[in-house]
């Protein structure tokens, strides 16, 4: 599904990335991980296009995806979700998450908000669909609440139902379960995994939280220094010595 070669990122004299590889199959569930500053979120961006690469190439589904423009990344079916919460905080759970849906390039949430006529069936349609995802994250009780003022935990789940509501064939999750409780991270996996059979959507998962990421993912990538230094099952890389010398600074 996704193929990347080489791929660098400069920031002047900040080598974010120099020249990074790896390839992820359809269906995966693949863990990015390294110490702060390695390039994880660097790799999200450019993956998003937020970022132009300064060479490398990167393929998904046979695409050239560093020759796609910005805004046509969700219609390509990618979705991500963001280190600081990237939501709307005044408006409601469910608008937010049908902001999610008109990303995806159906009518425009915009649009349905103005009611005309014209998309009122749509608009239904996508408040349908963004009730069922907000139902399966158990979140139909704040549905109507403004997402300001909601708990960190409660809005993680929100930014997940949002990604989701493009339905993405590739989603991008940064830091996920960072900052929530070990109770809400149990149960932050179980939902992913099932998510990620139901929508069968590919998975590339940035995150701290080794407990979290050795439980939930098929395979592990490490970056340090923006260089990948390891992939492999989760055992593999949680055994293999330049991660724990990189990542827990003992060998
Ligand atoms: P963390 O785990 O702390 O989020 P990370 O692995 O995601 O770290 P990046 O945020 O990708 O790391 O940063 C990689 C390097 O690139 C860092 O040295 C960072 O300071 C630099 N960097 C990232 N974005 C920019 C930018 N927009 N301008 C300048 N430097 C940047």
């Amino acid at each position: 599904m996704l193929e990347v070669h080489d791929l660098t990122v400069r920031f002047g004299g900040i080598t974010a990335l120099g020249g990074v590889g790896f390839e992820v199959r359809g269906g995966e569930m693949v863990g990015l991980i390294g110490p702060n500053g390695a390039g994880k979120t660097t790799l999200f961006n450019c993956l998003t296009r937020r970022y132009d690469a300064d060479g490398g190439s990167v393929r998904y589904e046979g695409r050239d995806l560093l020759a796609v423009p910005p805004h046509a990344i969700a219609a390509l079916g990618i979705a991500r979700t963001f280190q600081n919460l990237g939501l709307f905080p005044r408006m409601s759970v469910r608008d937010n998450v049908m902001v999610g849906a008109h990303h995806h390039g159906r009518a425009g949430f915009v649009a349905a908000s103005l009611r005309l006529p014209s998309v009122r069936g749509e608009e239904r349609r996508l408040r349908a669909e963004a009730d069922e995802l907000l139902e399966r994250l158990e979140l139909s009780d704040v549905a109507g609440h403004p997402a300001a003022g909601l708990p960190f935990g409660t809005l993680k789940r929100v930014e997940l139902a949002r990604a989701l509501a493009a339905r993405p064939r590739l989603l991008l999750l940064d830091e996920p379960v960072n900052g929530l409780s070990h109770g809400e991270i149990d149960e932050f996996a179980g939902w992913l995994q099932s998510i990620r059979e139901d929508f069968d959507v590919t998975v590339i998962v940035v995150e701290h939280h080794m407990g979290f990421v050795m439980g939930t993912c098929d395979r592990v990538i490490c970056l340090d220094f923006g260089k990948k230094i390891a992939e492999g099952s989760p055992e593999e890389v949680q055994r293999d010595p330049a991660v724990i010398e990189a990542y827990l600074g003992t060998a």
